[in-house]
């Protein structure tokens, strides 16, 4: 058989929890809400009404745009995307296309040999989300709550090669969007959406291929790897067979966990996208988008890196910790506290992480700094004698050893637990889980 390499690029679009609705004063907090109660003549698309662009939404667009490392164009504009269907009463939808918002930005992320990546960010623009349509008993109904909700849409280049990238890219993606306040960024809500656009091609192969499969319509991260991996298996083997593929779009059915047919796409052109002659163009000096870029928050990643430097903890402690801006910032606290009590910042770092404590305000700062103190939990950081008790675990379980070196996995857990029981629980489980790996190679 031939060898392929995989061709993956990613269109994320997260709804802003901004006040208002893109282009006129609805509340856009319309979840669990009675249909149609958050609209007007603007977001109804009545003949007539005028839109006027949200500011609070523009912002938080460029932030997504500078933390992305792209530039913001200094003059980007609103098209109307033209098509026919009752998800928008206007007939087209207002979003950017010649000149979108911010533009060539990148991410750094981790591929499945834990090796860094580059993914190249074509663009973050803003648009309008549309309205719900409900299929039942033949009829359908329509709720324009969600229609003209500020949406931004992050599109990146085809650079991703295997799954772990996608996962890792739409994690970080989720995480900055919490982390800048911008959403929520829930998937089940369908605050954040995914779609994969993934195609094949002999190793070795310069060009693109000439189709690409869109994967719509997925609900979590699991869901989405899954269907790329399935994807990836029938386009190689139809090519194997000879088959040609074609542009087209695609669901993911987890009962039969198989992707489906779900229409044959359209181009860009069928849209007749044309500027909205009812809004302004947006013009940025470059001192405003300096500005803006100095008022960024630390970022998820650079808070993580930070933490490894200065605190000394571990990498996987500090992903752990900065996963959520609210725990990373008591985290600190904590430290700051602790080093009064002379409880260095590793002690505290592995209490939490080990002890699987969620970090939601002072009074579990306390507890956690008393509890160290109290319980004189000493975590043993010191390598030899952890190696030394990873090294005594393995001879008195020697059966376990081996057959975890014959590819039983599972045996891992019973070695981990002894050293679990001669340390009084006083080591971290994720270091002595790698050194238990690198000691049975
Ligand atoms: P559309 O709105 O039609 O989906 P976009 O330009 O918004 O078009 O998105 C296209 C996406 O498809 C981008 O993420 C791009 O990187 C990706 N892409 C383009 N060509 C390929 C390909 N051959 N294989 C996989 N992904 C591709
Ligand atoms: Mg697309
Ligand atoms: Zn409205």
């Amino acid at each position: 058989m031939n060898k392929y390499e995989t061709v993956i690029g990613l269109e994320v679009h997260v709804e802003l929890n901004t006040k208002s609705k893109m282009f006129c004063r609805c509340s856009v907090d319309y979840f669990g809400a009675k249909p149609n109660t958050h609209t007007c003549p603007v977001c109804l698309g009545l003949p007539g009404a005028l839109p006027y662009i949200n500011k609070q939404a523009i912002e938080d667009c460029m932030e997504i745009g500078l933390a992305l490392n792209c530039e913001i164009s200094n003059l980007s504009r609103f098209e109307r995307k033209n098509y026919f269907y009752p998800d928008l009463a206007k007939g087209y939808q207002i979003s950017q296309y010649r000149w979108p918002l911010c533009i060539n930005g990148w991410l750094e992320v981790e591929n499945e040999k834990g090796e860094k990546v580059v993914i190249r960010i074509n663009r973050a623009h803003q648009e309008e989300d549309t309205g719900k349509l409900t299929h039942s008993n033949g009829e359908t109904l329509i709720d324009y709550n969600r229609s003209s909700v500020p949406l931004v849409e992050v599109v990146t280049e085809p650079d991703f090669r295997d799954t772990a990238e996608v996962r890792d890219y739409a994690k970080k993606l989720q995480q900055l969007f919490r982390y800048l306040g911008v959403s929520n960024a829930d998937m089940e809500r369908g605050d954040m959406r995914l779609e994969a656009n993934v195609s094949v091609r002999l190793e070795g192969t310069k060009e693109l291929p000439s189709y690409r499969v869109e994967l719509k319509n997925i609900n979590s991260f699991r869901f989405m790897v899954a269907a790329i991996e399935y994807e990836v298996k029938r386009q190689i083997e139809a090519l194997e067979k000879g088959e040609k593929l074609v542009q087209e779009t695609r669901g993911w059915d987890e009962n039969k966990k198989q992707t489906f047919v779900q229409r044959v796409k359209e181009e860009a052109n069928d849209y007749r996208y044309f500027p909205d002659p009812d809004l302004p163009v947006l013009e940025f000096t470059s001192a405003e988008v300096g500005q803006m870029k100095n008022d960024l928050p630390e970022l998820p990643w650079e808070k993580l890196e930070r933490f490894v430097e200065d605190y000394e903890i571990s990498l996987n402690n500090a992903k752990i910790l900065t996963e959520e801006r609210i725990s990373a910032d008591l985290f600190e606290e904590a430290i700051k506290q602790g080093l009064e009590k002379q409880i260095k910042p590793q002690q505290i770092a592995n209490f939490i992480v080990n002890q699987k404590i969620k970090l939601d305000s002072e009074e579990d700062i306390a507890s956690i700094l008393e509890s160290i103190a109290n319980k004189k939990v000493d975590m043993i950081e010191d390598e030899s004698e952890l190696i030394r008790l990873v090294q005594e675990a393995i001879t008195e379980n020697k059966d376990s050893a081996d057959a975890y070196k014959s590819g039983k996995l599972g045996a891992l857990n019973v070695i981990l637990g002894s050293v679990m029981k001669k340390s009084n629980g006083k080591v971290n489980a994720d270091k002595i889980r790698q050194l238990l790996e690198d000691n049975l190679k």
